[in-house]
């Protein structure tokens, strides 16, 4: 048994607690209290002071694009979604190039304190790459396709993929990740392929990723059939003939196509009406959000304080370095305090908890608890008086636990 004490421990789930301590017993937290009672119950563990600092649970990157870490947001459009949306369909996408800079990116979640992620990937080479890292989480393998008559053969080709993934021996051993088959979006996937892609989550009891209402463009194409996403698809040969348009919010089409359930991740669910709101809360949906990547391309900002008072629980995602600088969760943590107005503990359970919950591991991860993974992080405070607010402000120094300087007691 071993003791971490601490300035601050931060469980999140819990109040936070001065002086602090946590018990571990091999991988997993045995309990967490004030440090005296915890070295009065556990008199022959050994005791490390981590001091002047804060202990949490390490961070939980709701909703990012590894495959596209070679994209740098200063190459593409700014301000612009749909030229944006339309530099990324025209980038060419090798594998041999993107690798490199995704094991960067994963090295960066690793160092900044990031211990789960939600991963959305169009190939499955960044399976390997993931299955090698500390990281937990769920790739999601995800599909695109508009015209109907392409649903069967995709969802044909990516079970296939995804059987590939699970019979590979390294995969299967490793506890940490699970893949899984997720749709694009409403305005790039057919309602046969979101309905199917759904009924197979719902099924297995998976998570289901699906990026939704994040632009007027999108609305307008579901509500009306008409705008520049309509332009884009006829252009591309994907709209069927003829198409009947859904004349539903994008909310509302993803719940009657069964989509909208406790294990949805809604990811940007930036232009909502009361309704949809009001949908959002009765499937009881996660709201993940990317607010860097959101104010880069101009699409507008999710009501997240609105959500929240709704009593909708919102993740928080860094999204892909094709719209936001890097996959510091903590730099996103810091944008969203600043410039989104979140308090940072509400923040730091958005970054925590609700994505640990929204990917489905809160049994190991997302909180400091009896029986979860001592998955934790260090955030030195330097004589901050308030924990939360350097929590808040993107710490220059995060560690993972067993790195975190700590005297022996
Ligand atoms: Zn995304």
């Amino acid at each position: 048994m071993r003791i971490y004490k601490s300035r601050f421990v931060l469980p999140v789930a819990s109040p936070p607690l001065e002086q602090g301590a946590v018990a571990v017993d091999g991988d997993r937290i045995a309990a967490v209290g004030p440090a005296d009672s915890i070295t009065e119950k556990y008199p022959d563990a050994q005791v490390f002071d981590l001091g002047d600092a804060a202990l949490l649970p390490g961070l939980v990157n709701a909703h990012t694009h590894l495959e596209l870490s070679d994209a740098s947001p200063d190459d593409l459009p700014a301000g612009d979604y749909m030229a944006w949306v339309r530099a990324m369909i025209e980038r060419p996408r090798e594998p041999e190039d993107a690798a490199p800079a995704a094991q960067r990116a994963i090295e960066t979640m690793v160092a900044r304190g990031t211990v789960a992620v939600g991963d959305v990937a169009n190939a499955s080479w960044i399976a390997p790459l993931l299955n090698r890292s500390p990281l937990h989480g769920v790739l999601f393998l995800e599909l695109i396709g508009f015209n109907p008559a392409s649903a069967e053969q995709l969802l044909d080709d990516a079970a296939r993929s995804l059987d590939e993934i699970d019979r590979d021996e390294d995969f299967a051993a490793n506890p940490r990740l699970r893949v899984v088959l997720t749709p694009h979006g409403p305005q790039s996937c057919s309602a046969a392929l979101i309905k199917a892609l759904a009924g197979r989550a719902v099924a297995a009891a998976a998570p289901l990723s699906i990026h939704v209402a994040e632009s007027d463009e999108e609305t307008k194409l579901l509500m009306e059939g008409s705008g520049p996403f309509r332009d884009l698809l006829e252009e591309r040969g994907v709209l069927p003939d003829p198409w009947a348009v859904p004349k539903h919010s994008p909310v509302e089409h993803l719940d009657r196509l069964g989509a909208l359930s406790p294990r949805t991740l809604a990811v940007h669910c930036i232009h909502l009406s009361k309704q949809d709101l009001s949908r959002l809360q009765t499937r009881g949906v996660t709201v993940v959000t990317c607010p860097r990547s959101n104010d880069r391309l101009g699409v507008g900002r999710a009501p997240v304080a609105q959500l929240l008072g709704a009593g909708i629980p919102v993740a928080l995602g860094t999204d892909s370095t094709a719209s936001a600088p890097d996959t510091d969760l903590f730099a996103e943590l810091a944008y969203l305090c600043s410039e989104i107005g979140i308090a940072p503990a509400a923040g730091l359970r958005m970054a925590t908890l609700n994505g640990a919950r929204a990917l489905g591991l809160t049994d190991d991860l997302g909180s400091i608890a009896e029986g979860k993974l001592a998955e934790l992080i260090v955030v030195p405070l330097d004589g901050a008086p308030d924990p939360m607010a350097v929590i808040g402000s993107n710490p220059e120094t995060v560690y993972r636990l067993a790195d975190a300087p700590a005297e022996a007691t």
